[in-house]
């Protein structure tokens, strides 16, 4: 093994060097990859990285869409090392950023404790959990930062710092949205719910008329009670089909078949199959290395309904070929409990997010998606794979940014972490 003050070094050439050179949604050739094992590491990592100069990444799961979290002949920061899930007592767990959300629904399942993140066993923490997480438990639970309590966070100058409500609150809550603006979290202490049993349903539908469809789809999830979320996934083609995953947060099966019934009332339904689960068999997980495999690029936006105006734009891009996929997932419910300035997640009135996926990455797709992006309200980050100040700043709206860039000008003022949908001048209009 080599090191670099005790860490942990992988270069070219390296034996173990395939295995971490790329991401989920790119191919890179880092000159460096570090592979801490504490925050005490994290931060000699960082203090190493600036040293060099050069291209920085951080790294958790290594899932990001931005495709970010490599680079070419720079440093990478991986945090696999850091994957610890554990139980503090009552619903509090401590969690590493290097862990995968699978391996948390499984340690938390074992504590009859579920914690919401999003469809996919194979994201990181790390990413998520500085962004948002919309996920399957999402309107009863909340986003995953809304669960979030503390994070321990290795800042620009190298400094390692609590952020808690009590404990500097201006990071606490740029953490909460905008976290890898501000430093690299190296622990997150969060409050689970009590609900490791839920209900799972997967319906197929046939339609005949998309715009039609996703209306009355945008109105069963708006009227289905807090324990349901649901995310759509509609494939394009001559004949558009959807596939859903809707989950009922309560191991009582008789609500859920009746919070259930009316998905199975929606114009066609071509399948279904329900069944009561472990939480943890929801996110789907393959495990599968890293290799650059998902080229596709994603926009992304929020609904407040799945209305005319939005409903047909996407029924007009399904049916133009320059999207192979939509996909539509709950917010709502708990996450809009949540006052707007209380998280640098700043969206709290909306009920969809919204994304489109290509293959085809390139203008045809943007030129596509141009109509859509026009009928929606905010920006979820993690769904959107260009770094464009439009989307910095439709992510964050003005008083969010101005706030966040406050924050930023404090922590970073040398903009070290520049990577990730920056919001400082240089990233965004400055206000
Ligand atoms: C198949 C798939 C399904 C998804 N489904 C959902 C979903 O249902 N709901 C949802 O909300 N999201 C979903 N996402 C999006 C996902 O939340 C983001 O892509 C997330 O950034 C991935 O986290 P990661 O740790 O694996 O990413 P990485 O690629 O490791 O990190 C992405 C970036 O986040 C920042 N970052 C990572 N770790 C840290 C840290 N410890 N401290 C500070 N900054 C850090 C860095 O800038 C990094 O480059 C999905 C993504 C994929 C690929």
């Amino acid at each position: 093994m080599h090191t670099i003050e005790d860490i942990e070094v992988v270069r070219p050439g390296g034996t173990d060097y395939e295995r971490v050179r790329h991401v989920y949604s790119a191919k890179g050739s880092p000159a460096t990859v570090l592979l801490p094992r504490t925050p005490g590491e994290t931060a000699r990592s960082l203090a190493f990285a600036r040293n060099q100069g050069g291209p920085l990444a951080v790294r958790s799961g290594g899932h990001g869409i931005s495709s970010i979290a490599t680079n070419d002949g720079g440093v990478v920061i991986d945090l696999r090392r850091l994957n610890g899930v554990d139980h503090l007592g009552g619903a509090t767990v401590l969690v590493g950023p290097g862990a995968r959300w699978s391996q948390v629904a499984h340690g938390l399942g074992d504590w009859g404790l579920a914690l919401t993140s999003g469809d996919s066993g194979d994201v990181g923490v790390g990413g998520l959990a500085t962004t948002g997480g919309i996920g399957l438990l999402g309107r009863l639970q909340g986003l995953t930062i809304d669960r979030m309590r503390a994070a321990d966070i290795v800042t620009a100058d190298g400094r390692l710092v609590r952020a808690s409500p009590e404990e500097h609150p201006d990071l606490f809550w740029a953490v909460r949205g905008a976290g890898a603006n501000i430093g690299i979290v190296t622990s997150f202490e969060f409050e689970a719910g009590m609900t490791p049993v839920v209900a799972q349903a997967t319906f197929a539908y046939e339609m005949t008329d998309a715009a039609a469809f996703l209306r009355s789809w945008g109105d069963v999830v708006e009227a289905a009670p807090r324990e349901v979320s649901a995310f759509l996934y509609v494939g394009a083609g001559a004949r558009p089909f959807a596939q859903a995953t809707v989950v009922f947060a309560s191991d009582d099966a008789n609500a859920a078949s009746a919070a259930l019934e009316p998905f199975t009332r929606l114009r066609r339904l071509a399948g279904q199959r329900a069944g009561m689960t472990a939480y943890a068999n929801v996110p789907l997980t393959s495990g599968a290395p890293h290799s650059g495999q998902q080229g596709a690029a994603m926009h992304s936006g929020l609904a407040d309904h799945l209305d005319e105006a939005v409903s047909g734009g996407l029924a007009e891009l399904l049916a133009s070929g320059r999207a192979e996929m939509v996909q539509i997932r709950s917010a709502g419910g708990a996450i809009n409990d949540v006052a707007a300035d209380a998280t640098a997640y700043a969206h709290r009135h909306q009920n969809f997010s919204v994304t489109a996926v290509s293959t085809r990455p390139g203008p045809a797709f943007d030129d596509a998606w141009a109509p859509v992006r026009a009928t929606l309200d905010g920006l979820y980050l993690s769904f959107e794979s260009t770094h464009r100040a439009a989307d910095v700043e439709a992510a964050f709206p003005p008083a969010t940014l101005a706030r966040l860039q406050r924050i930023k000008k404090r922590w970073d003022p040398d903009d070290v972490f520049s990577q990730n949908f920056d919001v400082s001048p240089a990233g965004a209009s400055p206000r």
